[in-house]
């Protein structure tokens, strides 16, 4: 049996005639870029979060790196964010000319929030958390630590959709949350896309002006923005897939809880949750020393993993000019070296799951 660690088109064809009806009904509608389907996503979305409001952008990256932007973050300025993210979040801050400032995480692969304070100088502007792997972070630690030193929070929720801390949804707790719907997220596009979820009303207003090269209104440009719209198509489709959250989100719960149950292997360290948060399992994360055997024994069962992630930012040539040498973030390079994403995703069938487990079980 042959394994993807993904398969994006098995949550298509679950629902295909409702995914093609509104495909069409876009194109024919004549009206392709901020109209009635973005209007609604936005409402939909932003109730679906519990949040204020929510303005569509062209992708989770730019939900990031506008968050920063219109906070007024940039150059001499700090942001606190975890070492083992995606470099998008780091990318985020440094197109800001904003300097990241990495803490390690913890045994659930967050930020360990209890390493933030030492982190914190005259510079420190805002604390970007990252709901790694689809985990609620410990928000309380961060909120207090927010107001005590003034500082923005704001949310990277691009693999966090629908995971709480406390019974609040990610990406309603901080200034900014921050939404990816790149195909392969939890609530994905069939294409590139992105949002953001704010509280504060003028704030929304902030990013709507943004996106649309800086205008109010048409010509007359307030300020220097950005094309990032989220287009009609994309909203409309993404409008199917959150009308069927709920069963997307149940079904990742029983793949995670089944590995939970039947993965009986010493040689890995399965995914642990912490108390009060709930995961959404955009992937099922686990750690091995023997990496590279178990990654070339289940290619020879025809399984599928990816690494998320194999280099972590503080080492990518890409940020040599930070000046890191390996070594600066310990736990950070070690789960760089043990981490490997089982294959996780929706329309996996019950044959595949047991294939899978079964063959980590003999390795
Ligand atoms: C996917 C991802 C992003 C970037 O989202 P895009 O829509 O691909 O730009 C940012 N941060 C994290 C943690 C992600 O997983």
């Amino acid at each position: 049996m042959k394994i993807m660690a993904n398969r994006m088109d098995r949550g298509f064809f679950r629902y295909q005639k409702e995914f093609e009806d509104k495909a069409l009904e876009v194109l024919r509608s004549g009206w392709y870029v901020l109209g009635q389907e973005v209007k609604s996503f936005e409402e939909e979305f932003a109730a679906y979060t519990g949040g204020g409001y929510c303005v569509g952008l062209a992708s989770g990256l730019d939900a990031l790196w506008i968050a920063f932007r219109v906070l007024g973050i940039g150059p001499g300025d700090e942001v606190i964010v975890q070492g083992n993210t995606y470099i998008a979040s780091v990318m985020g801050i440094t197109m800001n000319g904003a300097t990241p400032i990495f803490v390690e995480p913890n045994e659930f692969y967050n930020m360990d929030t209890e390493k933030i304070e030492e982190k914190i100088t005259e510079r420190t502007k805002a604390i970007l958390v990252v709901h790694l792997y689809g985990q609620a972070s410990k928000m309380d630690t961060v909120m207090a630590l927010a107001e005590k030193y003034n500082l923005k929070v704001v949310e990277d929720c691009a693999q966090s959709h629908g995971a709480c801390f406390q019974g609040q949804m990610t990406g309603t707790f901080g200034d900014v949350g921050c939404f990816s719907f790149y195909p392969s997220k939890n609530i994905g596009a069939f294409g590139d896309g992105g949002a953001v979820v704010v509280k504060d009303a003028k704030l929304a207003e902030d990013f709507r002006v943004f996106r649309n090269y800086g205008s109010e209104k048409r010509y007359y440009n307030k300020i220097v923005g950005a094309n990032s719209r989220l287009d009609e198509l994309q909203a409309g489709l993404l409008r199917v897939r959150l009308r069927h959250v709920k069963e997307y989100e149940e079904e990742r719960q029983q793949i995670a809880a089944r590995y939970h149950s039947e993965i009986h292997n010493e040689k890995l360290m399965l995914p642990q949750v912490q108390a009060g948060s709930t995961a959404v399992w955009h992937q099922f994360v686990v750690r091995c020393k023997e990496r590279d055997s178990l990654i070339s024994y289940l290619n020879e069962k025809e399984i599928g993993t990816i690494i998320h992630y194999p280099i972590p930012p503080h080492l990518s040539e890409a940020y040599q000019y930070l000046g890191y040498q390996r070594g600066a973030f310990p736990i950070t390079e070690q789960y760089a070296d043990e981490v490997l994403s089982l294959p996780m995703y929706n329309g996996m069938t019950d044959e595949e799951q047991t294939y899978v487990i079964d063959a980590i079980n003999r390795f």
